[in-house]
This record gives C-alpha cells, structure tokens and sequence, in this order.
C-alpha cells in the first residue's frame, strides 16, 4: 500500500476549539501509526469569516498540543485557480454543465417543487440544454451532473457503509459565477492533489461525503478511505457547550492543563484500547486504528481530564514544570506570580516534588508555590486567618522561641523540637503544625511544614512567625 497520508483541515475562523484538537490527534496519530505524514490545509475560502489571527491561533494550538504536520500549511484560497481548472475540465468532460439560471429562476423552481411536494432543489433546468441558448451577459456556475438514479455509497470506517440515495442529490454548483469554488469541489481538488489517502473529520461532514464522491468519481479518482467521528458531547449528552468545555487549546493551556495530559484525554474521547486509561502518546500512536473509533458520542467530562492532568504532573519532571509554571503565569497575566517564579527558581524546584501530589493543573501548582515567595506580611486566606487565633499566636510565639536557636536548620532538627514541645504542651504534633502552616504559608495546605520552613531559610521563617505574633 502506498504511504498513508492524512490531513487537518480547520476553517480558519475561531480558535482550535477541542472539537478539531481531537480530529487533528486522530489524524496525526493515524498517521504516525502507519509510518505516514499528516498535512495541514488552511480551508480559508470564506473570505468573510477566515482571519489571519485565527490561522496563527490554530497553528498555536496544534504546536502546543505536539501535533506536527509535514511541509508548509496548504491555503486553499490559494488554490483557486486550480480547482476552476478541475471545474471546467469537468465540463469538457460531459460530467458538469453551465447554468445560467437567475436568481428569481432559482427561487421559483424551489416553489414549484415545494407546491408539488418536492423537495426544494434544482431541476436540472441547464444539464442537457445547449449554451448557445444561454441569455446573454449572464456569468454562469458550474454544477456538478449527479447520477440519476441508485445510490452513492460512503464506506465509513467508523459508520459502515453508508448508503445515500441519488434522488436527493441534486446537480450542486462546484464554481460559482465569478469564478470561486464552492466548499464541496474544493475539499474534493486539494484532498486528490495532496494525495490524501484517509480522511478523518467530525461526522457532520458525512452527508458531505456522498457529493465529494460524485465529483472524485466524475474525475475517476481514487475515493480516499474515510472515518467520520462522532461529535464531542457535554457530560449530560447535550450539545458542548462553553461551560462544558467546548473552548479552545489555548484556553486549556491557560487552564493548566499540559499537553501531553490532554493528548491522554482527547484520545479516550472517542477511541479506546482495551480498557486503558492512561498511556503515553507513544502508546496510543502504536495502539491507534481507524477500527477502534467509537460510533457512539463521547461525552467531554472535566473532572476526568483534571484527574488525568493531576497524574501528568505528579509523574512530570520539575525542571520542566518549573518551565511551564514561569510561561502560565506569564500567559494568564499573574505578573506577581510570575516574577517570584522567576526570582526563587531553586527553591521552586526544590518544593516542586512536595507541590505536585497536591495539584491537578499548573494554576494549582502556582498557587501551592506561592508561600515560596509570597511578601510579608502575607495575608492568609479564610480557613488560615481563622486558626491564628490570639492562644494560637501565643503558642506559635513559644515556637519562635524553640526553633529560633537550633544550630542546625534541617527538617530533623525541627521536627525534633517541634515533637519535644508539643509534648510538654500536651498537644498532638498537628495542633502545633497547622497554626504554623497558616502563619508560614497563608493558607491550610502546603507540603510538609518543616519543609516549608527549610525551603524560605531561618531568616524569612523566623520574619513569617514576627509578623503574627508581635502585635
Ligand atoms: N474545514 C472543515 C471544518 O473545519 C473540515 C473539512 C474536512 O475535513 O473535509 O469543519
């Protein structure tokens, strides 16, 4: 067989919205399955609607997400002139046809046939007809000549074998009067010219499918092999929304989740091995076949894909979270964040392994890294103001003085005293700690607390505990 070859194929008018993301790893990973190359064609003919910060916007979230396509993005604006040479040898070939019908014409044929109980569609008023009728000054379309009568069949990789009837589908305009294609015959000329061998797109193109097949077999093209994939879902079935996740790669990023946890999750929505649930992206490219697409909707579940992404992080390097942690914060404007990132580079990467069992997004880590850096003096949050209480702040005043001589900064040297003092206050361990973890940190949770005290230093720690206990 010759090489696979696949494509993504985004209208250029949004983000990549998680939709396409999932169209575009399934291609990608079909591809690289079968020693093939995806390519990436810029559908930007609405030229209305395409925009160029879009086309960079899409580039952006297929770059993040890790789904690299060979050559140069395809425009197939661009390729106009091609696709009205296709149309026009179509003509010559007897399988299109000028049609000079007006736009009045046009409507009036929709309302007989809607007065005759038909469906509304064009009656092949100019098919047979010779142009030397055509009325004069008048700037044809192309239209297609489908078959009359049988079935066009669209052998689906996820869907079967899909059967349309010719009866309702009508002679449909491949170039229109001023010389631009219409959607269908371009897809159809740039699929062929790229040599696109499988096509996986979203199964709203599927009725699509039967038309673009009239024209691959007008031309006697090879039909590539096709797989259409069911729409993503909301949790309860519906239609995703915003709310429910339907937003695009760079809003995941900001969210932060990391790519290779969304390659995870994308994957499962709407394919499966077995029952696996977490794999590498090495994994599913050697797992993946068209075969193992689900026919059924997935249904986009947040909470899955944070739990998936609190896996990735715990097992991610901190070097390498640290990177993605400076970029969140830039991206999302935490400028505070971001400069006490960059300022206590060593001791975030010393916390890290303490802060990554405890968050399932990189916001979350960020926020688990702030007491590293956080200005004096901090302000605790709710559930930290109400432990230091005034008996709290005494007590936390007695571990000032127990911890402030120990020649020996460590976590067991502190652990040590701070056990020996708890006991002759006839107090658990805990009591002590979380008191201190409000007065260090700000907040209730954070690594373990005499950690916490040796990643700041004596200095910084000792400064935390004045702060809460001289008033
Ligand atoms: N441009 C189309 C879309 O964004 C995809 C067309 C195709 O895959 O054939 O829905």
């Amino acid at each position: 067989m010759s090489q696979v070859v696949t494509r993504f194929a985004p209208s250029p008018t949004g983000y990549l919205h998680i939709g396409g993301a999932r169209t575009a790893l399934f291609s990608w990973a079909f591809a690289k399955h079968s020693g093939g190359k995806m390519l990436l064609r810029i559908e930007d003919t609405d030229r209305e609607r395409s925009t160029e910060a879009a086309v960079v916007a899409l580039i952006d979230g297929l770059t993040w997400l890790g789904l690299d396509w060979e050559g140069e993005p395809i425009s197939q604006f661009e390729r106009a002139p091609r696709h009205a040479e296709v149309a026009h040898e179509l003509v010559k070939m007897g399988h299109a046809y000028y049609c000079y019908c007006s736009p009045e014409e046009l409507d009036k044929m929709r309302e007989d046939a809607r007065a005759a109980g038909k469906p509304p569609r064009y009656n092949g008023y100019w098919r047979d007809r010779d142009v030397s009728e055509a009325p004069e000054g008048v700037k044809p379309v192309v239209r297609i000549k489908a078959p009359l009568s049988g079935e066009i069949v669209v052998k689906d990789h996820v869907q079967g074998d899909v059967v349309f009837k010719t009866e309702n589908l009508d002679d449909f305009i491949i170039l229109r009067s001023d010389g631009t294609p219409t959607y269908m015959h371009a897809v159809v000329v740039d699929d062929h010219d790229m040599g696109v061998t499988h096509i996986i797109r979203g199964d709203d193109h599927l009725t699509n499918a039967a038309r673009q097949i009239i024209i691959y077999n007008a031309m006697g093209w090879t039909v590539p092999e096709m797989a259409h994939i069911p729409l993503i879902h909301g949790p309860d079935g519906a239609k995703l929304s915003k709310r429910h996740g339907a937003l695009g790669a760079e809003q995941y990023r900001q969210m932060g989740y990391l790519p290779a946890a969304m390659r995870n999750y994308l994957s499962r929505l709407g394919w499966s091995h077995g029952d696996e649930e977490i794999f590498s992206t090495e994994q599913m490219v050697e797992w993946f076949s068209l075969e193992a697409l689900n026919k059924g909707a997935a249904r986009f579940d947040f909470d899955k894909l944070a739990n998936i992404n609190g896996i990735y992080i715990r097992a991610a390097e901190p070097a390498y979270l640290y990177e993605v942690m400076v970029a969140t914060a830039l991206e999302t404007g935490r400028t505070e964040d971001h400069a006490g990132l960059v300022a206590n580079h060593n001791s975030v990467l010393a916390a890290l392994p303490e802060l990554q069992p405890r968050a399932k997004t990189v916001l979350e880590l960020i926020d688990l890294a702030q007491f590293i850096y956080a200005t004096r003096p901090i302000t605790p949050d709710s559930a930290a103001a109400a432990l230091l209480t005034p008996e709290n702040r005494e007590m936390l005043k007695s571990v000032a003085d127990t911890i402030g001589g120990l020649a020996d900064w460590s976590v067991p040297e502190i652990d040590a005293v701070m056990r020996k003092l708890a006991e002759e206050k006839g107090l658990k361990l805990g009591k002590l700690a979380q008191p201190l973890r409000a007065a260090l940190t700000g907040r209730t949770v954070s690594p373990g607390i005499f950690e916490v005290m040796v990643l700041i230093g004596r200095e910084e720690s000792m400064a935390r505990l004045g702060d809460v206990t001289v008033n």
